[in-house]
């Protein structure tokens, strides 16, 4: 077998793992939660930023379908309540607010609204994102609106429903929709500069000034020109370095929660849904928004959730 076909029969078996995972989780997915797994009712309160369209959307139906009140939140008003129409119709107990997370004026309103209406948040999904990356082109023409949607945006309003998290015995639970194209050692796709690749790794020493600056100087080489031989991610450029912070950002402010005491604990994880058929991937991809939600839903519902910091993908612990 020469070179060209070992890879190729390398993807063969790396496609038929993925069916058969793709298969058994459609099997998990089919077990319902027993009486005592759930630890929720209708007085929990989750919210999914981008729910509009999508995988949020599909992580809303799943959640309300559990018997959870979901907020679907959007940042177009129109199109967010039509979305909510859908799902109130089918009887779920969803209700709509307006929430562009790159607007502090828009996080400050929703915030003030959740509170005076519910009191507090126990999920919270971190789903909007944005990407102008479509098949194999690699464009950096949006990368300022990626990081600032995907990283600085999601950052912006965890931050923000912090303060919401309500105190409770199974603890409040935040995941945010993450991609592997984010991974600090992904074999094609990674950052060059071993050094800054460490430091990103080294979770004891980890911090949000570091994430921050490695943006700062991939945006400031975008504006000059440089990025291509800056020793960033060769795909999906900006979108992959947006992920990559917010699943180093997850690891920072999991180190942070791990202080609180039991019954103000915050459990915060990320996860990949898989290639998803959905407006940003051009409706390409073997995983149906449907799938594509699940491990969000698994995340946000797990039973004993002791587990944070880490990230997942089809209910599966991964590599950063
Ligand atoms: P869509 O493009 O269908 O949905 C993206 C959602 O994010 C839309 O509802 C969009 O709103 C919303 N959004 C964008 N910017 C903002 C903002 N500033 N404030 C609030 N909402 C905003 O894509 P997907 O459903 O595929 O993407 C959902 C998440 O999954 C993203 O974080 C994406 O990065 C991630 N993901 C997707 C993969 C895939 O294969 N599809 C793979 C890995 C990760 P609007 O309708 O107004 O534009």
């Amino acid at each position: 077998m020469d070179q060209t076909e070992k890879q190729l029969d390398k993807k063969e078996r790396a496609k038929e793992r993925r069916e058969k995972r793709r298969q058994e989780i459609s099997l998990l997915r089919s077990i319902p939660y027993s009486g005592n797994q759930k630890w929720w009712s209708a007085e929990t309160v989750a919210v999914v930023t981008g729910a509009n369209r999508g995988i949020g959307f599909q992580i809303t139906h799943q959640l309300a379908s559990q018997g959870i009140t979901v907020i679907l939140t959007s940042r177009e008003v129109a199109v967010g309540e039509e979305s909510a129409k859908v799902l109130q119709e089918g009887g779920l107990d969803v209700a709509f607010h307006q929430l562009d997370i790159v607007d502090d004026e828009s996080i400050n309103l929703f915030c003030a609204w959740v509170k005076e209406k519910y009191g507090g948040i126990d999920i919270l999904i971190n789903n909007a994102g944005y990407s102008l990356n479509i098949g194999s082109e690699n464009s950096v023409e949006a990368a300022e609106k990626v990081i600032n949607t995907n990283y600085y945006g999601t950052k912006k309003m965890i931050k923000a429903a912090i303060p919401l998290m309500r105190p409770s015995a199974q603890g409040a639970r935040i995941v945010t929709v993450s991609s592997r194209l984010g991974r600090l050692n992904g074999k094609r796709n990674r950052i060059y500069d071993d050094d800054l690749r460490k430091q990103l790794e080294d979770v004891d020493n980890l911090s949000e000034e570091l994430i921050d600056a490695t943006m700062t100087k991939f945006l400031e080489q975008v504006k000059d020109g440089t990025w291509t031989s800056g020793g960033w991610p060769q795909s999906n450029t900006d979108y992959s370095l947006s992920k990559l912070a917010i699943n180093a950002f997850t690891r920072v402010l999991a180190k942070e929660f791990s202080s609180r005491p039991e019954g103000e604990k915050i459990f915060i994880n990320c996860y990949c849904p898989g290639m998803v058929k959905t407006a940003m991937t051009g409706w390409a991809g073997q995983v149906t928004p449907e799938e594509g939600a699940d491990t969000a839903i698994w995340l946000s519902l797990l039973p004993d959730q002791a587990i944070s910091g880490k990230f997942f993908a089809e209910r599966r612990e991964i590599h950063f």
